[in-house]
């Protein structure tokens, strides 16, 4: 009921702003952070760099222990589409790479780049960029260098937020300046004391954007930021439409809605119904890279709850939260513990000795007293406040039994994906129901089986085409087969009958001539009376041979199987010579004594 009264009030305060559902107005808390100007802090003794600092892939670190870096030297540059660079934020060595733990709610160590200071500070080259004189794809492949995401807590890659252009459909620029979340008030400060440069930012955007109509949009709670910002767009196409304190009116979409009237659906980004959102502070960044050639290595931060002196600081990238907690007068003694972020949408540190993030909008030092513990959990009671509260319209108690009973389906039916985590159910619950962690743990339950589902489809998918390729090499491997078969029967078919035949008749002569020929060489007729003379010719003739044997066995030695066949042949005649040569003898003897 609160809630609704503070927007009538709000709204007729405001014209041209018109109403999301739900919403609530906790208490602000953040007059104590806004007294003292935005501070530099010191330099630390070690900055110790996640490379988990932004949404997407984790960049590629470009540096091994040792290297001495430069104060703005790519350090880990960004990998895939969806990434971010990491650079050097002061100048010294490089005196690890190991993991460390993280500003994350898990608690739970990640990779980290440690740079030791050498406290020179020295800045490696840089190279601004004439941005209204170079080519927009060029300014944008640019922006992938500098290392800059939306520092509203999103981190999202700027890169991507602008390489749609050039042939874009966006034709309006919404800078995102609510800040709506209890204690926070980086932005705040930022646009109180550094508005010239966040409108040149503006700037910069439409020009990549190629916008139409650029609107800012700020909480009534900042009236200073109110002023500055309006003074510093004075004679800029710039519209500063104040919108009613309202959380979360930070939201992109609810924010759009409170200044344009127009539902973004809630299966659609922005950038398909012509609007695109960024975050002050992520202009600026983008400024500095483009004037000075600066990358992204520092933020403003809000130091504020339990410390003694709780203000805003500029704090470089990996500097630790306790150089922090002790710029801002230390932590008072009750202090319990650290949350980053605000008290809706933050999360309690795993120990204030993790380092400054690109995500850290906040720090909030908490004792008892702010932050009490909550009462235990109670049943629901069906009152449907948390519905009311809904910015998404959705029926956050339907929610909260589907995901307690496990029923993940009915739970992604009733859009649990569509749930923002703004923390408004809970914080009206009568019940003190945690629900955003009922809803968190149904998220991940679903994505995780998503992931699943994902990797056994790739296994069957890669088993079906395994067994595809089987079945192929056995139809390539049959069809080759009978391709064979098929040609050894056309062969055999196109060789002619007689020629089969005459070739046969012919090898039967040639063996029936060698046979007449062995027989002619073979044994005389024996009926056939050999002459002395007779002999005499045949022995000449059988010592030629010999002779010319001789000579062959000797010129061919390597072929013994054919001497040997040879031999036995010669051998064979010698004694059928001596056989005879004896018969003529006898004859001879008879006819003497005859
Ligand atoms: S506000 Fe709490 S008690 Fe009421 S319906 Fe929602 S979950 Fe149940
Ligand atoms: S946390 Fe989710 S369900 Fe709860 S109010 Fe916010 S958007 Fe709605």
């Amino acid at each position: 009921m609160n809630a609704i009264i503070n927007f009538t009030k709000a709204l007729k305060a405001t014209k041209d702003i018109f109403r999301f559902h739900g919403g609530v107005h906790p208490p602000e808390r953040k007059s104590k952070s806004t007294q003292l100007p935005i501070s530099q802090l010191a330099l630390p003794e070690k900055l110790v760099l996640p490379l988990r600092q932004h949404v997407g892939n984790i960049p590629k670190i470009k540096v091994t222990i040792g290297d001495h870096v430069l104060k703005g030297q790519l350090i880990a540059e960004a990998e895939g589409t969806i990434s971010a660079a990491i650079h050097a934020p002061t100048s010294g060595m490089i005196s690890a790479i190991e993991d460390a733990t993280i500003p994350h709610p898990s608690g739970l160590p990640d990779r980290c780049i440690t740079i030791t200071p050498d406290g020179k500070d020295t800045w490696t080259i840089l190279k601004p960029l004439d941005w209204r004189n170079t080519d927009r794809q060029d300014l944008v492949a640019s922006i992938r260098l500098s290392g800059v995401v939306g520092l509203g807590g999103a981190t999202f890659p700027t890169h991507i937020k602008l390489r749609a252009n050039g042939k874009s459909d966006v034709h309006t620029l919404v800078i995102n300046a609510a800040e709506c979340e209890p204690y926070i008030t980086c932005d705040d400060m930022l646009m109180r004391e550094r508005s010239d440069q966040i409108v040149k930012g503006i700037e910069i955007a439409q020009y990549l954007l190629s916008a139409n109509t650029i609107i800012i949009g700020i909480e009534d709670n900042k009236r200073e930021s109110i002023a500055a910002m309006r003074a510093a767009t004075a004679d800029k196409n710039i519209q500063v439409k104040v919108v009613p304190t309202l959380y979360p009116s930070g939201d992109a979409r609810r924010l759009v809605h409170l200044i344009l009237g127009q539902e973004i659906p809630h299966d659609k980004r922005s950038t398909q119904v012509g609007i695109q959102v960024f975050n002050v502070a992520t202009v600026l960044a983008l400024y500095r890279y483009f004037e000075f050639g600066e990358p992204s290595i520092s933020r403003i931060v809000s130091m504020t709850g339990n410390v003694v002196s709780p203000r805003n600081f500029e704090v470089l990238f990996g500097t630790p939260i306790t150089d922090l907690v002790k710029a801002a007068g230390d932590a008072k003694p009750n202090t319990s513990h650290f949350i980053m972020g605000g008290p809706m949408m933050g999360f309690q540190l795993p120990s204030e000795h993790v380092p400054i993030t690109k995500a850290a909008n906040c720090i909030i030092a908490a004792s008892p007293t702010q932050f009490e513990d909550p009462p235990p959990a109670m049943p629901c009671i069906r009152c449907a406040r948390c519905a009311d509260a809904c910015p998404v319209s959705l029926q956050p108690q339907e929610l909260y039994w589907f995901t307690k009973s496990d029923n993940f389906e009915k739970a992604h039916d009733y859009n649990l994906f569509d749930c923002i985590e703004c923390g408004a159910c809970s914080y009206v619950c009568p019940s003190n129901i945690p629900l955003v962690q009922y809803y968190r743990y149904g998220k991940s339950e679903i994505i995780a089986a998503d992931k699943a589902q994902e990797a056994a489809d790739i296994a069957r998918e890669r088993n079906e085409f395994r067994l595809a390729r089987i079945e192929r090499e056995k139809q390539v491997r049959a069809q080759k087969h009978a391709a064979r078969a098929q040609g050894t029967k056309a062969t055999a078919e196109k060789t002619p009958t007689n020629a089969k035949q005459a070739a046969i008749a012919a090898a039967v002569a040639r063996a029936k001539a060698q046979k007449e020929a062995a027989t002619a060489e073979g044994a005389a007729p024996l009926n056939v009376k050999p002459t002395s003379k007779h002999v005499k010719a045949e022995m000449a003739e059988i010592d030629a041979r010999r002779t010319s044997v001789n000579l062959t066995t000797t010129k061919t030695e390597q072929k013994p199987a054919i001497d040997q066949a040879k031999q036995d042949k010669i051998n064979a005649a010698i004694a059928r010579a001596k056989a005879k040569k004896a018969a003529a003898d006898a004859a001879k003897n008879d006819i003497e004594n005859e």
